[in-house]
């Protein structure tokens, strides 16, 4: 005799089970595919202010290990970089050589202050993710001058890297963000002990870390702490990764 073949359906326990099951999965892996997402942008991240920094050091290298960083007109400090990295051209100033393109190389990944477009570093946007220190008296790297081109009258601050006595503990660029503050592009600045609003200050956007090159290039995540204790800045200004602000005493 045949056995006769039996056809049945899930029960519904069954069905509940299984369901139950992929629920805690998922829930088990969620955390690890966002902190996996986060790695990935972080990392993404320290490349940038890595070849950022590089592509300085070049410039640098080529002129008098001089990079410039700011100029001073009558309407306030502007970024030199798209004239000196980008060679681009604007408002009948000299167009330098060009090092680095333009794009999202000057962009954090993680910050969503920050705008995610493809156009950065073009002309016009105000829309920075990376700063470099502002302050020009607290150290001897940083230097105004008073030049006699008509295309950067009246100072330009420039870098002297010749000066730099402490290039592992010296922060070149940090996670910072600027948007719709000053009219120029790419590199935004910070300042170690002040800044309001969103611009000049320091964002910890990787789990409460910034991504930070310093000036013997290499990069590290670092959180406030590092930044305040391990930084010849002792930097104590912060937005968190909330955006919370976030303010440190001096050690
Ligand atoms: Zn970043």
């Amino acid at each position: 005799m045949k056995p006769t073949a039996v056809k049945r359906g899930f029960t519904l326990i069954e069905l509940l089970a299984v369901v139950s099951i992929i629920a805690l999965l998922t829930a088990l892996l969620l955390p690890t595919l966002q902190r996996a997402r986060e790695a990935a942008k972080a990392t993404l991240c320290m490349s940038n202010q890595r070849q950022i920094t590089q592509t300085c050091t070049m410039y640098a290298n080529g002129h008098r290990r001089r990079m410039p960083v700011e100029y001073t007109d009558a309407g306030g400090r502007k970024s030199l970089f798209p004239w000196f990295l980008s060679g681009l051209k604007n408002a009948g100033k000299q167009p330098g050589p060009e090092y680095l393109a333009p794009g999202p190389i000057f962009g954090c990944p993680a910050n969503n202050r920050f705008k995610q477009t493809t156009d950065l570093g073009q002309w016009g946007r105000s829309n920075k993710s990376y700063g470099m220190a502002g302050d020009t008296t607290n150290f001897a790297y940083l230097k105004k001058t008073k030049i006699n081109d008509p295309a950067f009258l009246p100072a330009i601050v420039e870098q002297h890297l010749a000066r730099v006595d402490q290039p592992a503990r010296l922060v070149w660029t940090i996670d910072t963000v600027s948007m719709n503050y000053e009219g120029y592009i790419m590199i935004a600045r910070f300042y170690p002990d002040r800044g309001g609003g969103w611009g000049e200050r320091v964002h910890l956007t990787h789990s409460n870390r910034a991504a930070t090159s310093f000036f013997d290039g290499h990069v590290e995540l670092l959180s406030a702490q590092n930044l305040r204790d391990d930084t010849a800045h002792q930097i104590t200004c912060f937005f968190d990764v909330n955006h919370k602000s976030l303010l440190l005493d001096l050690p």
